[in-house]
C-alpha cells in the first residue's frame, strides 16, 4: 500500500479528510449494519436532536504504525465501553463493543495509507460520534441517530519539542456534581470555550477546575486528567465522580505501579496540596502527557520544581513507557494493543 504525500513530521492538529469513515444510522428501534463511505458530509433534519438540544457523545483515539510495521490501536475497547456509558445518560441507544470494534478496524484499514510511518511522530487521530439526527421539538430524545468514525493524521501535538506549560485556576466550573462530567458530551465542551478563550486570551494554555460543590479540589482541564508526583516520587490523581475517566490516566496509573514500581494514590486532592508537589502533568490521548509548570490563581502562582525547561524524571519515564507500548518497542500488558493490519 502506498502512502500519501504528506509532510509528516510537520502535520498539525487539525482535520484534514481521508477516503472512508463509517456510518451507521439508527432508525425505528435498531441500528443497521452501518460501512464505509467516501462522503464527509452529514445530512439531516434542522430539528436534529444534535442541532437543538445537543445529544451528542463522542470519543478520542489514535492509530500507531509500530516499530515492526503493524497498525495498532491502543485500548479501543475502553473508548467503546466509554461511548456506551455516554450514550446512556445522554439517551442515545447504545452502539454494540462489537460495532465499534469492526467500525475502527474498518476504517483505519480503509484510510491505511493516511496512517503516519513509525518514528514521524505524527498518528492517525480516531474520532467516533454518536449523535440525534431525527427531529424533535418539544424537549425529548431523537427518533433516529448516527455513528460515525471518521480520522485523520495528526502532527505530534508539541511542535519542537515539549515545553511545559502553564495554566490558569478557572473562575469557572466545568461540570455540576451529579451533572455529565464523568461522560464525554459535547456539551462539556461547548460550556468549557468561553473560559478556555479567557485563559488564552490571558496567555495561559489550559484552564484547571475546582470541584463545583466547593470549589476546593482539584478535578481536571477541560480535555485532560490531571497526574501529580509528590516529593517522595508517590503518583497521586484525583478522584472525583465529575472528572472524565481518561483512558491515558488509567494506562499511566497502571504504567507506574507495574512498570516503574511507583506507588500510586487515587484521591481527593485539595488545591492548597498542590505547592508541595514535585511534579504536575496533564494526560489524555491527544497529548498523551504534558508537563505543567506552574499554576496562577487569584493573587498567587504555583511553580513546581521541575521548572519551565523540560518535563520532570517520573513525567518523562511515564511517558517514554507509554510512547513505547504504543509503538511497540516495549511489551505491552494483554489486551492492550490491538493489531488493525
Ligand atoms: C477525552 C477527555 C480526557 C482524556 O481522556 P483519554 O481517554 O485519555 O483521551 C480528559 N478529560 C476530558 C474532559 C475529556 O473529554
Amino acid at each position: 500500500m502506498e502512502k500519501k504525500n504528506l509532510d509528516w513530521g510537520n502535520l498539525s492538529f487539525a482535520y484534514m479528510p481521508t477516503d472512508y469513515r463509517f456510518v451507521a444510522h439508527y432508525k425505528n428501534g435498531a441500528w443497521d449494519e452501518g460501512g464505509l463511505t467516501t462522503d464527509s458530509m452529514c445530512t439531516m433534519s434542522e430539528c436534529a436532536g444534535v442541532i437543538q438540544y445537543a445529544q451528542t457523545c463522542f470519543e478520542g483515539l489514535k492509530a500507531y504504525t509500530t516499530k515492526d510495521g503493524r497498525i495498532v490501536a491502543f485500548r479501543p475497547d475502553l473508548n467503546a465501553e466509554r461511548l456506551m456509558n455516554s450514550a446512556d445518560r445522554l439517551m442515545i441507544p447504545q452502539v454494540s463493543k462489537e460495532m465499534f470494534l469492526r467500525a475502527v478496524d474498518e476504517v483505519v484499514k480503509a484510510n491505511a495509507a493516511w496512517v503516519p510511518p513509525y518514528g514521524s511522530g505524527a498518528t492517525l487521530y480516531i474520532r467516533p460520534c454518536l449523535f440525534g439526527c431525527g427531529p424533535v421539538i418539544g424537549v425529548a430524545p431523537a427518533p433516529e441517530y448516527e455513528f460515525r468514525i471518521f480520522c485523520t493524521p495528526v502532527g505530534p501535538y508539541f511542535k519542537g519539542g515539549i515545553k511545559p506549560i502553564r495554566l490558569l485556576l478557572s473562575q469557572y466550573d466545568r461540570a455540576a456534581p451529579h451533572g455529565t462530567g464523568d461522560i464525554k458530551a459535547g456539551l462539556n465542551y461547548a460550556m468549557s470555550l468561553y473560559p478556555g478563550h479567557v485563559a488564552k486570551d490571558r496567555g495561559y494554555s489550559e484552564n484547571m477546575y475546582l470541584d463545583a460543590a466547593t470549589r476546593t479540589n482539584v478535578e481536571e482541564t477541560g480535555g485532560a486528567n490531571f497526574l501529580f508526583i509528590t516529593k517522595d516520587g508517590v503518583v497521586v490523581t484525583p478522584k472525583s465522580d465529575t472528572i472524565l475517566p481518561s483512558i491515558t490516566r488509567r494506562s499511566l496509573v497502571y504504567i507506574a505501579e507495574h512498570y516503574l514500581g511507583l506507588k500510586v494514590e487515587e484521591r481527593v486532592v485539595p488545591f492548597s496540596e498542590i505547592k508541595d508537589f514535585a511534579e504536575c502533568a496533564l494526560c489524555g490521548t491527544a497529548a498523551v502527557i504534558s508537563p505543567v509548570f506552574a499554576v496562577d490563581y487569584e493573587g498567587g502562582s504555583i511553580e513546581f520544581p521541575s521548572g519551565s525547561e523540560k518535563m520532570g524524571p517520573v513525567t518523562q519515564k511515564l511517558r517514554e513507557t507509554i510512547v513505547g507500548i504504543q509503538e511497540g518497542t516495549v511489551e505491552a500488558p494483554e489486551g492492550w494493543i490491538r493489531t488493525i493490519c
